[in-house]
């Protein structure tokens, strides 16, 4: 009895957390309201620059923030609090967190041309726009809720050892940051469309976007193992064909 008013319940709760969104039409599963991404994206960045050699200011961080404002300008979502950082690590990665802050690592730098980084800012400001890192945070805290929720069941808890629970979840995914998340692939190759499009919009030959995967399938050949922005997206050739197949849509918004 009990439990099937605990389903009922949670069927509710998913099916109002169940959100379109207005850029691409999809359905996504966030339990956070937009008006916190910036809040928790501000802590989850604050976090990060505690631990690692964040560099605001100089040469570099003014490369990635010149292309990252003028593609965020361009985006579906331009009033964001955008921040563009670089993380002073011989590693190739990128990130964006919820509410518009998107980081870049310096071997990134180190070995891709302006209109390639382009392409990664607009990749990242695509994952901000389109609520990746919201939707991702989402799905684990469900999955903590589901625990909790048979815990429920099972021991009968106070509601104040239910909220302490809920509590130490959230806060551990806050410490781990939205960084340690993986998207899925769906979000990548969404991230890879909407990405290349406010890219061509921002005067950047989407064309760009090619041969950054390119780039980055012989750098990872290269040696050093598989780099970390690769690690959790779809293989090479995979998003390699999806771009060219869009190439012509893509470069549509370029000459406009
Ligand atoms: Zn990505």
């Amino acid at each position: 009895m009990i439990k099937n008013a605990l389903c009922a319940l949670a069927l509710l709760v998913l099916a109002a957390c169940t959100v379109e969104n207005s850029v691409t039409g999809r359905s996504q599963f966030i339990i956070i309201p937009p008006s916190q991404d910036s809040a928790l994206g501000l802590e989850a960045l604050n976090e990060v620059k505690k631990t690692a050699p964040v560099v605001t200011t100089g040469r570099m961080a003014q490369r990635v923030q010149r292309i990252g404002k003028r593609i965020a300008a361009v985006s579906d979502k331009p009033e964001l609090d955008w921040e563009f950082i670089v993380i002073d690590e011989p590693v190739l990665n990128a990130w964006a967190l919820p509410g518009g802050k998107v980081a870049i690592y310096r071997k990134m730098l180190d070995n891709l041309s302006d209109l390639q980084l382009a392409a990664v800012m607009g990749h990242e400001v695509a994952h901000a726009v389109l609520r990746h890192g919201a939707e991702q945070m989402s799905r684990a805290q469900a999955q903590n809720m589901a625990i909790i929720g048979l815990g429920v069941l099972v021991s009968s808890q106070t509601e104040d050892e239910q909220t302490a629970q809920m509590a130490i979840g959230l806060g551990a995914l806050a410490a781990q940051g939205f960084v340690a998340l993986p998207h899925s692939r769906k979000m990548e190759l969404e991230a890879d469309h909407i990405g290349t499009i406010y890219m061509a919009k921002a005067g950047y030959d989407p064309r760009n976007a090619v041969t950054l995967w390119q780039k980055m399938a012989s750098l990872k050949e290269g040696g050093g193992g598989q780099p970390t922005f690769l690690s959790t997206h779809p293989s090479d050739d995979k998003r390699i064909n999806r771009l060219s197949d869009r190439m012509d849509e893509d470069l549509s918004y370029y000459q406009r």
